[in-house]
């Protein structure tokens, strides 16, 4: 499958999370054939409110520019079914060769028994960890604090070589950075480096692949290929170091006196975060830990999820204060079933009740993740019922990131007119709900992130590698 749609040209997912901008495969972005009736399909005109109460939707919701607001066709796209015909969702990961061991995927215990397992004393795991965290370092020549003898057999044995650079895109102005990566696996991957004033921000990749099955999301599209580990996950930080390091990311400006190092991970890369929990928190471990690891500020991390509920309470129970994203894509379940297939397991109060609960139990702030779709989901009434169910929830707890997607002239799944997106946003803040339309970096360069996916172009390169 994911062979066959790499041959059409993929942008990113979102996950909008992902701050994910999308573009679809091209086989959906062609002109959408009339309805049967040749009567513009509009979506039913009553749901119920969050009170239980029918709510009655204008039928055609005038946009900001005066121009009724006609929910786009989708024939030409089912949505995919398992067995037992519901949408399908593939939680586990298939079966593949493990990466190598590595570092970053033991605790501070077992760095030092494997070095004792080396022929080392237990110490040596600590200078090991300070060269790779911290220096961003895996090559023997710069580790002279290490003794000659044996220094290549620990280095092989704890920092093996994890992903391949395959290629790299830049903007113009150099301050954005999307990294196409390659597993020992063969696997592909994508983060994004961008520079913002004051702090430098990396999207990582949590999952090759992913099988939350989202319609308007290419990562979505081509399935789970597998897990990624937790040093997969952090080897990606290190890479974005090392760049920046050597002074390859661009757009930093005078006066900004900054760290040149990433400060800031958002988990909104190929993968739904939530669904590889345990490496997921292995890697968040790694990047927080002052002594064992990269000392990184819990808050500036962000974990986000399309909503699976079981997990976002075990995060809330967690002693690491990420911040949470959840993304949300739809207030109502009769959208939300089509646009997040997982909304089959967990609707969206529930969805939405959990994101409170890691509120109360954090004290963080959270944010909603939402993509704006032309008249899919960008409807003056959904912005409103959106502030009810958040505002029902209490005050003070949430903040809305509306994203708009990438720009897919043709494509049922294209970005909302600057109107609407206004209009959106003025709502809620009008209700009460901070809002902040969120900035889609990167999209000259396929770069929004949650768009990630590879291309037949990726793939070619990659295997030159
Ligand atoms: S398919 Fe996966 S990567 Fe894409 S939006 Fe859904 S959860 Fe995110």
């Amino acid at each position: 499958m994911h062979d066959s749609r790499a041959e059409r040209r993929f942008g990113w997912a979102v996950h909008a999370r992902h701050p994910r901008a999308i573009a679809y495969p091209g086989g959906m972005a062609t002109a959408l054939p009339p309805s049967s009736s040749g009567a513009p399909q509009v979506r039913p005109q009553t749901a119920p409110a969050a009170s239980g109460a029918p709510q009655v939707r204008p039928q055609t919701a005038p946009a900001a520019s005066g121009a009724p607001q006609v929910r786009p066709q989708t024939e030409g796209w089912t949505q995919k079914k398992d067995a037992e015909g519901r949408p399908l969702l593939q939680f586990a990961s298939p079966k593949r060769g493990k990466p190598p061991a590595h570092l970053a995927d033991l605790t501070p215990a077992e760095r030092v028994a494997k070095a004792k397992e080396l022929g080392l004393p237990g110490f040596r795991a600590k200078q090991l960890e300070k060269h790779y965290f911290t220096h961003w370092t895996t090559d023997p020549a710069d580790m002279t604090d290490l003794p000659a003898a044996g220094r290549e057999e620990l280095v092989a044995g704890l920092l093996p070589p994890l992903l391949t650079e395959v290629r790299r895109l830049d903007t113009d102005r150099g301050d954005t950075i999307k990294f196409l990566w390659k597993l020992h696996d063969g696997a592909l991957v994508e983060s994004v480096l961008m520079r913002y004033p004051g702090r430098i921000t990396l999207c990582v990749s949590s999952q090759a692949g992913c099988g939350m099955n989202c319609p308007f999301c290419a990562t979505g599209q081509a399935g789970l290929t597998r897990n990624m580990s937790a040093a997969e996950i952090i080897d990606q930080v290190v890479r974005a170091n090392q760049v920046i390091a050597r002074g390859e990311l661009g757009g930093k400006r005078v006066g900004d006196n900054s760290a040149e190092r990433v400060s800031n991970i958002v988990f909104m890369g190929m993968g739904e975060p939530l669904a590889n929990y345990a490496r997921v928190m292995q890697a968040v471990r790694v990047m927080t830990d002052k002594d064992h690891g990269m000392g990184m500020s819990a808050r500036g991390i962000t974990v986000s999820t399309v909503g699976l509920v079981p997990a976002i309470r075990k995060l809330a129970d967690e002693d690491v204060p990420v911040t949470f994203a959840l993304s949300l894509h739809a207030p109502d379940d009769e959208l939300r079933d089509e646009l997040i297939p997982v909304n089959s397991r967990w609707k969206v109060d529930e969805a939405l009740d959990a994101a409170r609960a890691y509120f109360d139990k954090t004290g963080r702030r959270v944010s909603i993740e939402y993509a704006l779709i032309k008249d899919m989901n960008d409807h003056a009434w959904r912005a409103d019922l959106l502030a009810e169910k958040l505002n029902a929830r209490g005050r003070g707890w949430v903040h809305v990131n509306p994203i708009p997607l990438n720009p897919t002239p043709g494509s049922i799944w294209t970005s909302s007119e600057t109107s609407v997106q206004s209009e959106f946003v003025r709502r809620l803040n009008a209700a009460g709900v901070p809002t902040t339309l969120r900035d889609t970096r990167g999209k000259e360069i396929d770069g929004a992130c949650g768009q990630l996916v590879a291309t037949s172009d990726d793939e070619q390169a990659a295997a030159t590698v």
